[in-house]
């Protein structure tokens, strides 16, 4: 199969603006090429593929980048900046494509959605949100009306913002478990990692780390300059330890060392990368019962699942989690996200679309 990929207009690949899609983008490709296939990727200039993706080819795009659906009202209305760079790599996309079987959008936006019922090649759509804007979903909705296959969600629960999805193409997400080493660290930190943004939620388990007077390690980009200050001013002094965005490599390394990871996002998680990826490395998660996580997480084996926005949930939990036998958070992720099994989903889905699109 011949695939082109079109990746996040948030920000170039390695910045971190992009969240897990910039991971999920990374481990798809490895598993694709692993299995023989030829990859086009179709990013913003000064993108970075993976070592393990890097013998697809990259073609880059410059131009102005999207605002996040997530920071915006949800009834805003779709803009295009002049010289788009969304626009720039659907138009190349397009170019390079006339010899592939497929395109594969990764961008959660209006243009490359709407393109499904207007080009001759199919497009294919991995949904990296929830609901966040009602022009998309509207959107959604009426292309899914004519092409119900070529859409597919990270989780269950997060196709669920989709009431209109009947029975939802549900394909996880895939980890390039190479990358990720096992530690057991039964008496390590607390951590929590993610874009330091409001819908993310990081002021619980500030409050938890505060309650116990304990460190927080924080691993993540700050989106939001003013979110994180007002976090900081909440607890006593040193409480919270920022470590910014560091690569996959640095991350898991430090990540292994947590006794636990806390994962307290306020918006219906489509997946929750970072949970998979503390699990890789032994580390238990405790995860508001809400979103992805709660598809991941098995209650009482790989961690907990605390009541949504219930702070003394995760407190008592907490005191749980030595109880928690870290090889078999290791176990689930080998058995069920790693790259090699995604990429079998991705594949599996994208031959029905094509075999449609052929018939
Ligand atoms: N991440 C990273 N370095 C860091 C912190 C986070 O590479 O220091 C990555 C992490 O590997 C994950 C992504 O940021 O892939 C966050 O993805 P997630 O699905 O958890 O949330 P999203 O940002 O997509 O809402």
């Amino acid at each position: 199969m011949h695939i082109v990929l079109i990746s996040t207009p948030i920000g170039f690949l390695g910045s971190g603006k992009g969240g897990g899609v910039e991971l999920t983008l990374g481990s798809l490709v490895t598993g694709l090429l692993e299995k023989g296939h030829t990859v086009d990727v179709v990013a913003p200039k000064n993108s970075k593929l993976i070592q393990t993706s890097n013998k697809a080819k990259i073609h880059y795009v410059e131009g102005t980048e999207q605002k996040s659906w997530q920071h915006q009202d949800y009834y805003s209305l779709v803009t295009i900046p002049d010289n788009s760079l969304l626009s720039g790599m659907i138009e190349k996309a397009i170019a390079i494509s006339k010899k592939a079987d497929i395109i594969l959008n990764f961008s959660y936006d209006w243009l490359p959605i709407w393109m499904t019922l207007n080009i001759n090649i199919p497009i294919a759509h991995i949904i990296s949100m929830g609901s966040e804007s009602s022009v998309i979903s509207n959107l959604i909705s009426k292309v899914y009306s004519k092409y119900p296959n070529n859409f597919a969600f990270h989780s269950k629960i997060q196709a669920e913002d989709y009431p209109f999805i009947d029975d939802p193409i549900v394909i996880g997400n895939g980890f390039i478990l190479d990358n990720y080493v096992f530690q057991d660290c039964k008496n390590g930190p607390l951590g929590w990692v993610g874009r330091v943004a409001p819908e993310k939620g990081l002021e619980d388990a500030a409050y938890v780390a505060n309650a116990l007077g304990e460190k927080l390690k924080v691993w993540g980009i700050i989106q939001d300059q003013s979110y994180a200050l007002k976090i900081e001013k909440s607890c006593s002094a040193e409480i919270l330890e920022w470590k910014g965005f560091l690569k996959t490599e640095e991350l898991q390394k430090e990540l292994g060392t947590c006794r636990a990871l806390l994962n307290t996002p306020k918006w219906n998680e489509a997946y929750g990368n970072v949970v998979v990826e503390a699990l890789a490395c032994g580390v238990p998660v405790i995860a508001y019962k809400r979103g992805g996580p709660s598809e991941i997480i098995d209650h009482g084996r790989t961690g907990y699942l605390a009541i949504p926005d219930d702070k003394e949930s995760l407190l008592r939990y907490l005191k749980s989690i030595n109880k928690i036998d870290r090889k078999l958070c290791r176990e689930w992720v080998e058995n069920n996200a790693s790259s090699n099994i995604f990429a079998s989903k991705v594949v599996k889905w994208l031959s029905m679309i094509i075999r449609e699109n052929k018939s």
